[in-house]
């Protein structure tokens, strides 16, 4: 979630923000400054896409508030994967729609994302309100298509692919730094058909970047202080060099992620942690595995979406996995990686999934066994194959096998957390703990949540400390920092009086 977003939309006003704010614009306007809120609905990858248009807009003179009432350009970043995500966003836009009306200085409102590039034209038809609906793709583009908007342009649909060329639109440094774990795209589309899923009409095929500038990425981000990088892509492991700078050859036993990660472990030696997500079971093998044993920079945790673990219905979903894979090649990453953790996604509820089949799931989180897992109700999607197999399970029964995953995921989490108590973990500091005044928070390469307790002086930017866990909540630990283990910053050590070890 992008540090705009998080700050809150909403607010709670003792006077009248649109009146309040819309002087403010006016005087704004005046002056020639604009502002823009971005809202982001959806997965990773609209993170991603976000920062990059908070990036093109800043660098077009624009500038980012946290609410759409001081905004002069309104974008909604938006996600179709579910339906649930589509209705959020029809009553996001109707909130939109009054709050436009209300004003009388000129407002861009902006439908960029998936369900931009699902509805296109159709979108405009329903909400004439809307200025501009803007893909995946076309990203490059809107800092011209809000200007004009303002000016009074009529609505403008930009939707289509970029295939002949793909851009991809780099995350860099900016006025507020960059995030101490950052993504790096490497490839975008999908060409899996997941009978469920409707990324690949959304997102286009897949198309891959060139090593060289990945790795060009990856350096300037960790030059300005980015400790842990993220390389995305809908299957990110299915990487193919586009350049074919890598020297793979079709016969070789390299695939071409093990070969980028690789050079970029060797040409950026300064990165602390690398990671990738998501991985598609079936793109696993050897020169993958062998770059988790070999690589001490590649965390010590994979997102791995298994969706289920019925053999019947992962042929429903058109997975080309199936169960013993997936266990095996996770099998040979815990062989290279003992203490490997492995998060997943579960669809409940796919069509004609039993009672026998949903067991099945069960029974594999608990033999991986899963630490974290995202489920969701299966939610029938437009143009999808699987919409030929009906909606035959019960809402009240995807609701209570949602339940029972929960359930299930957050015993294994609440064993695996309370397991750690006492011990010292390395922990990347990431950003402000959301629920402590003054608090941080960071992640493990194992992708355990732990927060600072107390002001133990450590601040952004100070990379990985060691932390002593002293408690385990239901989804996340407390550290504190232990000013006798190696790797706290020397201004610390300085700074704390010489406790006892414990
Ligand atoms: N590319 C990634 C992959 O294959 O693992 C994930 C893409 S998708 C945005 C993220 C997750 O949404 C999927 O792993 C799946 O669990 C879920 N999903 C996709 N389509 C869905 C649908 N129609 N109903 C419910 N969940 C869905
Ligand atoms: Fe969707 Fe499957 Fe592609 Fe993932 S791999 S984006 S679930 S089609």
């Amino acid at each position: 979630m992008a540090w705009w977003e998080r700050e809150g939309s909403a607010g709670v006003s003792i006077f009248d923000p649109h009146l309040h704010f819309d002087r403010l614009r006016a005087k704004r306007a005046l002056s020639g400054m604009l502002n823009f809120f971005i809202r982001t609905l959806g997965c990773q990858m609209n993170v991603h896409d976000s920062d990059r248009v908070y990036e093109l807009l800043s660098d077009a003179g624009m500038c980012a508030v946290s609410s759409p009432e001081q905004a002069d350009v309104i974008i909604v970043n938006t996600c179709s994967v579910r339906q649930k995500a589509e209705s959020k966003l029809d009553s996001e836009l109707g909130k939109l729609r009054k709050l436009k009306a209300l004003r009388n200085s000129p407002t861009a409102l902006v439908v960029a994302g998936c369900v931009a590039r699902q509805r296109g034209e159709a979108m405009l038809k329903r909400m004439p309100f809307v200025d501009v609906v803007i893909g995946p793709d076309n990203l490059l583009s809107l800092p011209n298509l809000v200007k004009m908007a303002l000016r009074g342009a009529p609505p403008t649909v930009a939707t289509e692919w970029d295939l002949d060329r793909p851009t991809f639109l780099r995350s860099r440094p900016h006025r507020d730094g960059v995030s101490a774990s950052s993504f790096v795209s490497i490839s975008k589309g999908c060409d899996e058909r997941c009978s469920y899923c409707i990324v690949p009409r959304t997102r286009g095929p897949e198309r891959h970047r060139s090593p060289t500038e990945i790795v060009s990425e990856v350096r300037d981000l960790v030059a300005a202080g980015a400790r842990e990088i993220i390389l995305l892509g809908q299957t990110v492991n299915n990487y193919q060099d586009p350049s074919k700078e890598l020297g793979r050859r079709p016969s070789h036993a390299q695939s071409d992620i093990a070969a980028l990660i690789r050079r970029i472990a060797h040409e950026v030696p300064t990165l602390t942690r690398l990671r990738y997500t998501s991985p598609h079971p079936r793109f696993y093998d050897g020169a993958l595995i062998e770059a988790h044993r070999d690589l001490p920079l590649l965390c010590r945790h994979v997102h791995m979406p298994v969706q289920s673990g019925s053999d019947r219905i992962l042929k429903r979903m058109i997975r080309r996995h199936n169960r013993q894979d997936f266990l095996q090649t996770i099998g040979q990453l815990k062989k290279v990686q003992p203490e490997l953790t492995v998060s997943t996604d579960i669809i409940v509820g796919f069509p004609t999934e039993t009672d026998e089949d949903f067991e099945q799931t069960l029974s594999l989180i608990r033999e991986v066994p899963f630490i974290g897992i995202y489920a969701f109700k299966y939610s029938p999607r437009p143009g999808t194959a699987a919409l030929r197999l009906g909606d035959d399970v019960s809402d009240g029964m995807k609701a209570e096998r949602l339940a029972r995953v929960f359930e299930l995921s957050e015993s294994l989490m609440r064993n695996h957390l309370d397991r750690l108590v006492g011990t010292v973990q390395r922990v990347l500091i990431e950003e402000p703990n959301p629920r402590s005044d003054g608090g941080l928070t960071g992640h493990t390469d194992r992708n355990e949540i732990v927060h600072l307790r107390g002001d133990a002086g450590l601040r952004l930017g100070d990379g990985v400390v060691p932390l002593r866990i002293v408690e385990a909540y239901k989804h996340s630990l407390v550290g504190e920092l232990d000013p006798m283990l190696t790797g706290v910053p020397s201004r610390i050590k300085h700074r704390l009086p010489i406790a006892p070890s414990r």
